[in-house]
């Protein structure tokens, strides 16, 4: 049994995480874990892409106890709204929004115009980072959606760790998935999905910051183009924040 805190928590995880690689633990069967171990104490990130509509499949089947939350930034695309009305329509689930403590307009007002154009870091550690805290405040374990081939930033995840940023268990069922791994999932369950995704979307945030990427593209390309960032910064380590926010 893993106990919570450190740094016990973080040896019990290496070795737990280190058993499902070496047995090849399914994603369902860490999902029922997770659910078994920290019942109502854990949570979906939820961003409404593609590994999040799968994760709320599978959570809606064999735990339905872990909640969902997303980040409500005021920027998100008017599919990815329609997307979580769809989810809740088809699994009963009420994902709950954190949002930011300025609305766009505010922000705007204090920090002037489109300041994603400007300081994406810092307009992502108020609309997301803060928020994220938010969530997780009291809460043991985190789930996200992230794969070790979205990104090279991505690579070494873990299918369970110790999160030392916001003290807490986080856990990364689909690590080891691929894209075509998601898709298989999401055709043979028919699970709702981002349509922007047959458009050219692959990964989809807010609407300043995402493009549409060509065919052969980086599939994460089409986030913050152009401007060198890569992360929201909801997933680095502690300490490694941008130099804009610390
Ligand atoms: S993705 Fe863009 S618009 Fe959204 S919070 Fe980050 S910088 Fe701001």
């Amino acid at each position: 049994m893993v106990e919570v805190g450190e740094p016990g928590q973080l040896a019990a995880l290496e070795e737990l995480a280190a058993g499902w690689e070496r047995e090849g633990t399914g994603a369902e069967e860490i999902v029922g874990w997770i659910s078994e171990r920290f019942g109502t104490e854990a949570l979906l990130a939820c961003s409404f892409g593609a590994e999040d509509c799968a994760l709320v499949d599978m959570i809606a089947r064999v735990a339905p106890r872990i909640g969902i939350f997303y980040l409500d930034t005021g920027l998100l695309f008017e599919e990815t709204l329609a997307t979580r009305d769809r989810l809740q329509e088809r699994y009963g689930v009420r994902p709950v929004a954190f949002r930011p403590r300025l609305t766009v307009a505010e922000q705007a007002e204090a920090h002037g115009e489109a300041l994603w154009a400007r300081e994406p870091d810092q307009c992502c550690h108020m609309r997301k980072v803060l928020p994220l805290e938010a969530a997780l405040a009291g809460r043991l374990c985190w789930i996200t959606g992230l794969r070790r081939d979205q990104a090279p930033t991505r690579r070494n995840t873990p299918l369970i760790q110790w999160d030392a940023a916001h003290r807490l268990v986080k856990c990364n069922p689909l690590a080891r998935w691929t894209a075509e791994d998601v898709w298989t999932y999401i055709r043979n369950r028919n699970v709702p999905y981002n349509p922007m995704h047959d458009r050219g979307f692959p990964s989809i945030g807010c609407w300043p910051c995402t493009r549409a990427v060509a065919a052969g593209e980086d599939p994460r390309a089409g986030r913050w183009a152009g401007t060198g960032k890569t992360e929201c910064g909801l997933h680095l380590p502690a300490g490694a924040q941008p130099e804009a926010v610390r």
